[in-house]
Parts: C-alpha cells; sequence; structure tokens
C-alpha cells in the first residue's frame, strides 16, 4: 500500500521550481547542510539573483540629466544642470544630500525666496520595465529634466514564492502525511493583487514618493490604458484629433493589435509573415456585394500575405476560392474565416488583467496628486509625429497631451528593484533539505548587503579602488559588485558608504559631477 511505505516512499515527484535552484551548484552535499559545505562562508544576501542593471539603449548621446535640489529645510527646489551643481558645492553653498539620484542640498536659501515650476512625472507602466519622465511644461514644450527606468522582480517574487510553497509541499507529503488537512477559510481581500504585480505597483508607487520629495512634482500623467474604446466607438466627441489618419488611427491600431493578440487572424501566423496590416473583414471596394466600412466592427488584423490573397473577395466568396485549395494553410484560413463569420472574435480576459495592475496603479497614484491619465494610441501618435526613438522612458515622456518635447536625448537613470533579502536563514539543497545556514543579523561592521560602497585596497593582490554593490560575510570580508565584475574578499576597513541599501540598484550615470 501506498500509505504503509515509510516517509521517503510516500514523497510525491517535485514539480520544477523545486529543482531549479540556481544557488545551489556547488558539488558534493553533505548530509542535512553537514559535511563540508556547511564550511562554506554564506554572504548574507541574494546570491541567486544578479544584481547587474542592464543598460538602457537610450543612453545619451549627449545632454547630462539634472541635478536634484533642495533647500536648507529640505524642501525640494528646480533641478539645476550639473555644472552649476558643481560651482555650488565648491563655493560650499551646498552638500551633497544623496547619491542615487544625485541631489545637493542648499544650505542658505529657503523655497520662499526661490521661483518653483510645475514638474509632472510622466509614467509608462510596463510587465518588466516602467519608464519614468521628469517634465517641466512651458508654454506647451515639455523640458525633460529627467529620465529613469525601473526594472521589475515580478517573475523573481514569483519564482521564490513557488519555492516556497514546493518546500511546504514537501514538508506536508513526507513528514506530515496523517496530518488532516486544515479547514480552508482563506479569503481575499477586495482589490487583491498576486504578490508579483504588487510589487510593480509598490515600487512604481515608492519611486514617485521619492521624486515628490526632491522635485516640486505638480501632477502626474499616467499611460492608464492601451487604447481608449469609448473614443474608438464614437470617433467625433473629442475634435479634430480624433480625426481619420491622426490620433484616431494609432488608437484603431493599437486597438486592434491588443484585440487579436497581434496575429494574423487568417493564417494565425502561419505564413510567417512579420508585417501585420489593418483589413477590411467586408472589403471597402469589392468587386459585387455590398461595400465595407471604416467601422470598427468591419476591421481586423491580417498578415500582408492574406491581405493580398484576400484581396476585395467577400468573406463568403474567398471562402469557395479557400476550399478548393489543397494547401494548409488555406484550411486554417478557411476555418478562421468560418469563425469570423459566425461572429467568433477572440476575447478580451488577458487584456483585463493586465489592465488590474494599470488600475490599481491609478487608484493609488491619485491620492499623491492629481493624475491625467492616457493611453498607448496618443503616446505612439506622439513618438511618432515628433519622431523620438522607443525606449521606456520616452515613451514615458511622451504620454499625454503633448505639443513638443525638448532635450530627450540626456543619459537615464537606470534603477533595478532587489528586494531587502530573504527572511529565510537556511539555505537548501534542489531537493528542499537544509545545506547550511546564514547569519541572522543583517549589518556587519555597519554595513548591510546592498549597500554601495566605495573600497580603497592601498597594497596586495586586491590593489586598487572599486565602487559597486556590497554583500556582506560575518567574517567582514565582503565580496563587491562592481560595473566589470565581482571582486571577492574585500575586508571591511577598506570600505566606505556612498549609499545605504534601500532595495534597488542603480547604474551609474557617466557624467555624475562628483
Ligand atoms: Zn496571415
Amino acid at each position: 500500500m501506498y500509505r504503509e511505505l515509510k516517509t521517503n516512499g510516500g514523497m510525491l515527484p517535485q514539480s520544477r521550481p523545486l529543482e531549479a535552484r540556481a544557488a545551489d551548484n556547488l558539488h558534493g552535499y553533505g548530509r542535512n547542510g553537514s559535511g563540508r559545505n556547511a564550511a562554506v562562508q554564506q554572504s548574507r544576501g541574494e546570491s541567486s539573483t544578479d544584481v547587474r542593471v542592464e543598460s538602457s539603449p537610450a543612453l545619451a548621446e549627449n545632454g547630462v540629466s539634472r541635478v536634484f535640489v533642495l533647500d536648507k529645510r529640505g524642501e525640494p527646489l528646480m533641478p539645476c544642470h550639473p555644472a552649476r551643481a558643481r560651482k555650488l558645492l565648491a563655493k560650499g553653498r551646498g552638500r551633497v544630500h544623496q547619491m542615487f539620484p544625485f541631489t545637493i542640498r542648499l544650505i542658505d536659501r529657503t523655497r520662499e525666496d526661490s521661483s518653483v515650476q510645475p514638474i509632472n512625472v510622466k509614467i509608462d507602466p510596463g510587465a518588466k520595465t516602467t519608464g519614468m519622465a521628469l517634465v517641466w511644461i512651458e508654454e506647451g514644450v515639455n523640458h525633460v529634466l529627467h529620465l529613469s527606468e525601473l526594472t521589475h522582480r515580478g517573475a523573481a517574487i514569483r519564482k521564490k514564492l513557488d519555492q516556497r510553497s514546493n518546500y511546504r509541499r514537501r514538508r506536508r507529503t513526507a513528514n506530515l502525511w496523517y496530518r488532516k488537512p486544515r479547514f480552508n477559510n482563506r479569503t481575499r481581500p477586495k482589490g487583491w493583487l498576486p504578490p508579483s504585480l504588487r510589487s510593480r505597483v509598490d515600487n512604481t508607487l515608492s519611486w514617485v514618493k521619492k521624486y515628490q520629495s526632491i522635485c516640486p512634482v505638480s501632477g502626474i500623467v499616467l499611460e492608464l490604458v492601451r487604447f481608449d474604446i469609448q473614443k474608438l466607438n464614437n470617433p467625433e466627441i473629442s475634435g479634430v484629433e480624433y480625426q481619420q489618419g491622426t490620433l484616431f488611427g494609432y488608437e484603431v491600431r493599437e486597438y486592434l493589435l491588443e484585440r487579436y493578440n497581434r496575429t494574423c487572424i487568417y493564417c494565425q501566423g502561419l505564413s510567417n509573415d512579420p508585417v501585420l496590416e489593418i483589413e477590411h473583414f467586408v472589403p471597402k471596394n469589392p468587386s459585387k456585394g455590398p461595400k465595407g466600412t471604416n467601422s470598427i466592427k468591419n476591421l481586423v488584423i491580417g498578415c500582408k500575405t492574406c491581405n493580398q490573397t484576400k484581396n476585395n473577395y467577400q468573406p463568403e466568396q474567398w471562402m469557395e476560392v479557400l476550399s478548393k485549395s489543397r494547401k494548409k494553410i488555406d484550411k486554417i484560413r478557411l476555418k478562421n474565416l468560418n469563425r469570423l463569420l459566425e461572429g467568433k472574435r477572440p476575447s478580451l480576459a488577458a487584456t483585463a488583467a493586465v489592465n488590474a495592475t494599470r488600475n490599481a496603479l491609478f487608484f493609488e497614484l491619485r491620492e499623491l496628486a492629481p493624475v491625467e491619465c492616457s493611453t498607448g494610441g496618443r503616446t505612439k501618435y506622439n513618438r511618432c509625429r515628433l519622431n523620438i526613438s522607443k525606449t521606456h522612458c520616452l515613451d514615458a515622456a511622451c504620454t499625454g497631451k503633448i505639443d513638443s518635447v525638448a532635450d530627450w536625448k540626456q543619459n537615464v537613470f537606470l534603477i533595478k528593484a532587489m528586494g531587502r533579502g530573504s527572511y529565510q536563514r537556511t539555505r537548501v539543497n534542489k531537493y528542499g533539505f537544509p545545506r547550511g545556514y546564514l547569519m541572522s543579523q543583517k549589518t556587519v561592521h555597519g554595513f548591510a548587503t546592498g549597500d554601495i560602497i566605495k573600497a580603497c585596497v592601498p597594497s596586495g593582490k586586491k590593489e586598487g579602488t572599486y565602487i559597486g554593490r556590497v554583500a556582506v560575510r560575518k567574517s567582514g570580508s565582503f565580496n563587491i559588485q562592481t560595473k566589470q565584475e565581482t571582486i571577492q574578499g574585500i575586508s571591511w576597513r577598506y570600505c566606505k558608504i556612498i549609499s545605504r541599501q534601500n532595495g534597488y540598484n542603480f547604474a551609474i550615470p557617466n557624467s555624475s559631477p562628483t
């Protein structure tokens, strides 16, 4: 009998996340964490995650991002040019307040006797990366003061939670198989988001708050949805921008691409044609039969190949042609055409799930400052009209109703969400058994994992100066992750803190004025 077997026999096969333990590729496991691996010194940190911040394609050709300025009481003033900040620091009128993002504090100025203009935070929320831009608006021109890209850790959170649940599953099935399942009385509060999505919302909120504290933010512009469905059905309601060929076209295209999952509705990508076009289901100029309109109900997405093959046939006509063909692609086309004629279209359920995060973000941002909402269609329209390249942060700068964007060719401040370490103090092997233990204290000689430090080693094999993120060890011999490589075993005596850990890692801009 299954139940008669002792512990290990009753253990269920483990699912994949439990086995995929990247931190655990040292050789030779001792039993229960004893043996030689227990002697391996663990650094207190997230050894399995990559701490590097990936560089952005938008990295500057020219121009620099502004330096944030605070008054003597810590109230935000207008950001200034790095050259001016250098002068202020040299004259002794300012102090360095924080390094990331670089902020100075003037010791002889108050907000009352300075002129402060309104600044908007613009946000383009994304699944992996959120783009943010700080702009100062003067007569319709958006002057970009600061661009940043925030990389989320949604996937990492999901993986960790899967792992935890699998370790628990193993314990319950292996050691506690006789215990009855607990009464399932757990509910989820209203507005609950999965932790991976929650972290995206929280990361973005926390950065908006950070910007509010170092910069006079008066409003937020958020790309809330990909397209504006109300305006699609009713193009007249918003005046000339929404007429055919301008903004309307972009909204329609975004809507259709989203609606039909960015694949050809006829062949579903079988033709391998990457060019997707807007296609009139009932053609505009048919050889016979009724004429199709530009109404959203008559528009679908098709690849160029299918579009040209369909030509100006009525759907019923094309079906006749297709049913004579014996090619595989034509059979698929016929099947899909049939479904379309029956009125079956793909559902928008997946889009709704994506929008849940954006909506949560909107409701929480509204508590901080007035929020203006915009659409992805409008962003794309602005970006194409102003001939601006596509990156997350520039998308953010192009969000909302704007006339033009100035100074957008500049350095991008790169932020990566890292978490603040893990609660679990037991390192486990790939089967979920304990392998070694981490130290319980968070700081060693005043340093914590995630601090950005500068280490000057005066002599020896590792002589040199290193700046980077530290991973602390109890012995006081640290690892430093610099821009290029990881330096192992640097004594705490050589280290000086540049910035305390706050759950984020940064790419250090080249033109930092220090
Ligand atoms: Zn096709």
